[in-house]
């Protein structure tokens, strides 16, 4: 391609609207142009970047056995129904955009393919002979996000490569589910990134088992917790660890005290000169059940800990059935206004005990009447500890489990990990932090879709059972974006050669100079020919401009038919080190191809 001839312009300034360095360098390179709130145009070199990582996608996925096709987009709001996903799509997520077609009947754009998917296998899998199977697809996928944000990172339409397979039982499940862990492996040390596997959460579903591929970058929206041995890396959501332990209690008898001013922990320890780890905190939650049943929810965890959200949201899932749900709608610390619905009288917030009367709560056919009361196992084994007296202003301290309050009959593990805990494989590795973005995400799903949408195959004794299912993940566009926040400098985008949309660029420094222009034009045609695909700088601009843009766009290898010219040789700079060398020309193609194969290794 003619630089003269193609769509190509590039910034000076950084665009206001991108935060993080990835998005400024491609705005500012010219590969994608903002459309809307995470609405993104992949320009002529995007669109090759993305071919690229799509291709190494594609292989490492066929490599599997896996097929590809090609799923609607439009999908009928009815096979949403049959999952039981319609109304926490579209409404309590609302991550689904609906839509109303001429007919009145519902639609949703796919943010995700389990319904469309499990409906072909319901169809088209009759028997277990036709077990396992895989499916795959690369497509735009729509979600409504909440944050569009960091361009292609989080968009509100993106790429994604959506894979799932079907089996007779959960050993065939588990092979398949390896074998994509290596697969996506592969994808992204081909892609030329650095990466962690982590331990994931596999929600509510209960499933054996989810991982994420991380793609390691301060600007990365998750928080990894790994340790240095490399034996234990899972995201902050998923996290396990040994709590530090708790210091022995100063307070030996059961006394109320006055405390004023103390509504946190912090205040609180500091005004009774005691640890956090001698308190017990008493966290207040709302939960909505797809029932229509809301539930107030009080969790007691030791005063130094945090509440991990989605590991009580997984918790409160599987109570459902006592609240005739099968999931939760919504989870929230109630504010001033939720409490306006149910309370009879105003809460003592920061003051709350663990027997805190249910008749604070107004119960109705909607509200549950009782709290439904929670310990965090940090909190069980505590003795002699501080905690809230239910009135303003004032705390026990000195309590006991049994003795002043009641202990929870449900102990559950719903504490955050956090950094600097003990490990659990090995209490003498702590937890460290990373950043990671989110490239990819496989699963272990076993039978809920199928199940819920009576997708069934016969077995080998002639009884109809549900498909064990899987389905695998990899945002090919936020892969391709994670690359350059991974790999750039002051000068702009260092592509990793395996996905850069032209392997090489050719720069004529001087384009009135006759025997510039030959030589450029012989190497553009011949290392084309030859599969290095080649850019050709045939502008009328300065040598430096030219220079400057071929950084920015990140080219792997810079070509300048400049002054090593009259000595037989041209310049070849190489991009992510600016290493310059002077080349014979007929050496040029044997050279690069030898660099190019020797990256792609
Ligand atoms: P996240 O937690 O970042 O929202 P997710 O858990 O919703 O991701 P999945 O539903 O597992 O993601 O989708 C598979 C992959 O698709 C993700 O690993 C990610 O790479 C990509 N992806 C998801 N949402 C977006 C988005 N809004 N923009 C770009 N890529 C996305
Ligand atoms: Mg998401």
């Amino acid at each position: 391609m003619r630089l003269s001839q193609m769509l190509f312009v590039t910034l000076r300034e950084d665009p206001a609207e991108a935060e993080i360095p990835s998005h400024k360098l491609l705005l500012r390179a010219g590969y994608i142009r903002r459309i809307g709130s995470g609405i993104y145009a992949y320009l002529p070199l995007m669109w090759r970047v993305l071919k690229k990582v799509s291709q190494i996608v594609r292989e490492e996925m066929d490599a599997t056995g896996a097929q590809e096709c090609l799923l609607p987009q439009l999908q009928p709001a009815d096979l949403w129904r049959e999952s039981g996903r319609w109304d926490t799509y579209t409404q309590a997520e609302g991550i689904m955009f609906a839509l109303t077609d001429r007919r009145d009947t519902e639609l949703g754009l796919g943010p995700t393919h389990e319904e469309v998917i499990t409906t072909i296998a319901k169809d088209m899998i009759r028997s277990y002979r036709q077990l396992p199977t895989h499916l795959y697809q690369i497509q735009t996928k729509f979600r409504d996000e909440i944050r569009p944000r960091f361009g292609l990172m989080r968009g509100r339409e993106f790429i994604m490569k959506d894979g799932y397979s079907f089996h007779t039982n959960e050993e065939s499940l588990k092979k398949t589910y390896q074998d994509m862990a290596q697969a996506y492996s592969n994808m992204l040390r081909r892609s030329g990134l650095q990466f962690r596997a982590v331990d994931a959460d596999s929600g509510a579903i209960g499933g054996s088992g989810s991982q994420e591929f991380m793609v390691l970058a301060e600007a990365g929206e998750d928080e990894v917790l790994y340790t240095e041995d490399g034996q234990y890396a899972a995201n902050l959501e998923k996290a396990v660890s040994i709590p530090t332990d708790a210091e022995t209690s100063p307070f030996a008898s059961f006394e109320k005290r006055e405390t004023p001013g103390t509504e946190t922990i912090e205040k609180l320890c500091k005004f009774l000169k005691c640890s956090p780890t001698q308190v017990v905190k008493n966290v207040l939650y709302q939960a909505v059940y797809d029932s229509g049943i809301t539930v107030l929810v009080l969790v007691s965890i030791r005063g130094d800990q945090d509440v991990n959200q989605v590991k009580l949201l997984n918790e409160l899932t599987k109570l459902a059935v006592n609240y005739q749900g099968k999931t939760i709608l919504f989870l929230t610390v109630p504010d001033a206004e939720a409490q306006q619905k149910w309370a009879t009288k105003s809460l003592p917030l920061g003051y709350i005990a663990p027997d805190v009367a249910d008749d604070y709560i107004v119960g109705s056919k909607e509200v549950n009447s009782k709290f439904l009361r929670l310990v965090d196992r940090t909190a069980v084994d505590l003795t002699n500890f501080v905690t809230g007296s239910n009135e303003s202003g004032y705390h026990v301290v000195g309590a006991n489990w049994g003795k002043e309050f009641p202990l929870p009959s449900l102990a559950v593990d719903v504490r955050k990990a956090k950094k600097g805990d003990r490990a659990i494989h090995n209490p003498e590795q702590t937890l460290q932090t990373a950043r990671g973005i989110e490239v990819g995400h496989i699963f272990q799903l076993g039978t809920k879709y199928s199940e819920a949408m009576g997708a069934t195959y016969t077995n080998e004794q002639g009884e109809e059972m549900p498909f064990v299912m899987g389905c695998y993940g990899v945002g090919v566009s936020r892969l391709a974006q994670s690359a350059v926040e991974q790999s750039y400098d002051k000068d702009g985008i260092i592509w990793p050669v395996a996905i850069a949309p032209y392997h090489a660029i050719i720069s004529i420094p001087n384009i009135s100079d006759a025997q510039q222009v030959e030589v450029a034009e012989k190497l553009y045609a011949e290392l084309n020919q030859s599969g290095i695909e080649t850019l050709l700088d045939d502008r009328d601009e300065r040598a430096g401009v030219k220079f400057k843009d071929a950084d920015l766009i990140g080219i792997p290898y810079r070509i300048v038919t400049g002054r090593s010219l009259k000595l037989g040789k041209v310049e070849v700079v190489e991009r992510a080190t600016h290493k310059s060398q002077e080349i014979p020309i007929d050496e040029v193609n044997s050279t690069l191809k030898q660099w190019i194969e020797t990256a792609l290794k």
